[in-house]
């Protein structure tokens, strides 16, 4: 039988609800035999996410203060499940040992990663199927980075004991020392995509409380059209520019093993969302797979004469940078012209050594910053076999009055970027939208 490997969002183990919800998507297919969950998230605007509430008890442990009504309202937030549905998953008996490890001495990682070890437990008990923890399969070195093949191989060996387990998300523990480990903020993803990859899953479903991935940004283009099916390539391209659907590292391991992804809605769990493969959707009829971009980014260009002669111009340029540990995005280049387009945060502070830098080791005729830049980026995998794509950004970008102050296209041609004043953004992007999609 092939494997299906799910993956629950905090929304989506938020409450007693929720949870029939996962419990029917679970068991309308006899495939989805491993189940990864996040900490229980908001009910309703205003709540809080049990991470968040994990953090702010640490706080109260390491400062002394009681932490006894929020060790309780935590502890609310399971066991109403629990008596709500009836089951008994054994949650008291988890927070008794969990106090007892707060009273010896515990870390915060510990202390943080008990919302996913909780809600596993509960439910598997919900579901029947086995808790199989992440600690000790989930690995990270010493000095906390994750190891994808040992925890690979761990995750391998433990899954195949068990035909059917429920996993915690976001934690495992070091090779080094046993100590429990996090992944960063939303890392139950990643921990998805690597349970998909040890059980050589045929999909790893990914459910949340959106139906899948959209061609624009909903705030900004009315009624975008939903993405049904988009390549990992095309998906990093999106991510890094700000459409956030899945944590950034969640693609590379499923990648590996060309496991497909598949976004779902826990609350629309007939909607098929997008899926996220290998060669994309080759057949589609659009030209584009969808359109992001942010604000926020500053382009100093650096002007000199006959700067094309000069052999080791933008190693010297790139060194002065990295010296200040700033990165960059991208480096359009003219004859005599270099630029830098930085994101602004990453400049704070450093701008002006890095102007004088520039000025005493690079001798250049002219240096200009602008900042409140935003780029644009429009993504597909089809658009290297079709001819006239940037220029019909430009053209349509051009007839509706808006200045581009940069374009990049990426060698694999599966994006074109356009950086545009910030008070253009809403508009260059609709702009775009409305050329391709009709
Ligand atoms: N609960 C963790 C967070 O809030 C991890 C996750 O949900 O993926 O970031």
């Amino acid at each position: 039988m092939s494997v299906k490997v799910l993956k629950f969002g905090g929304s989506s183990v938020a409450d007693a609800d929720q949870i029939r919800k996962i419990k029917a998507i679970v068991e309308a297919d006899p495939e989805r035999r491993y189940v990864v969950v996040s900490a229980p998230g908001k009910r309703y605007s205003g709540d809080s996410k049990v991470t968040d509430l994990l953090f702010m008890l640490w706080a109260q442990i390491e400062h002394n203060i009681p932490y006894d009504a929020l060790f309780d309202t935590i502890m609310s937030r399971y066991t109403s499940i629990e008596d709500e549905l009836g089951v008994d998953a054994g949650i008291r008996g988890r927070f008794d040992e969990i106090r007892n490890k707060i009273e010896k001495g515990c870390t915060e990682s510990y202390i943080v990663s008990r919302g996913e070890y909780l809600s596993a437990v509960l439910i598997s008990g919900v579901l029947g199927y086995d808790f199989v923890d992440s600690e000790g399969r989930v690995l990270f070195d010493a000095r906390g980075r994750l190891l994808a093949e040992e925890t690979d191989a761990a995750l391998r060996q433990e899954l195949a004991q068990h035909e059917r387990a429920v996993v915690p998300g976001f934690y495992g523990s070091s090779v080094a020392d046993g100590r429990i480990c996090l992944l960063s903020r939303g890392g139950s993803d990643v921990t998805g995509s690597l349970v998909a990859r040890a059980a050589d899953a045929s999909i790893y479903e990914n459910w949340t409380d959106v139906s899948g991935m959209l061609m624009a940004d909903p705030r900004v283009v009315d009624d975008p059209r939903p993405i049904r099916h988009i390549s990992y390539m095309e998906l990093r391209e999106l991510s890094y520019m700000g459409a956030s659907v899945l944590h950034e590292d969640a693609v590379f391991p499923a990648r590996m093993s060309d496991i497909p992804i598949n976004i779902r809605n826990t609350n629309v769990p007939d909607a098929p969302g997008t899926i996220i493969s290998k060669g994309g959707d080759d057949n589609s009829p659009e030209i584009i797979s969808g359109i992001a971009g942010k604000k926020g980014f500053t382009v100093i260009s650096i002007y000199k004469n006959m700067m094309n002669k000069e052999i080791g111009f933008v190693r010297r340029a790139l060194a002065i940078i990295e010296d200040q540990h700033v990165n960059f995005d991208h480096i359009p280049t003219g004859i005599d012209s270099l630029s830098m387009v930085i994101e602004s945060s990453e400049l704070e502070d450093k701008l002006d050594d890095i102007l004088a830098e520039f000025r005493h080791q690079l001798k250049p005729d002219d240096i200009t910053v602008e900042d409140n830049i935003a780029l644009i980026a429009t993504v597909g995998l089809r658009m290297h076999r079709t001819l006239g794509v940037a220029a019909r950004i430009c053209t349509a970008l051009a007839d509706s009055g808006v200045n581009i102050r940069m374009l990049n296209q990426g060698t694999n041609e599966i994006n074109v970027i356009v950086g545009v004043e910030s008070q253009d953004f809403e508009k260059a992007t609709r702009v775009i939208y409305n050329e391709f999609i009709k």
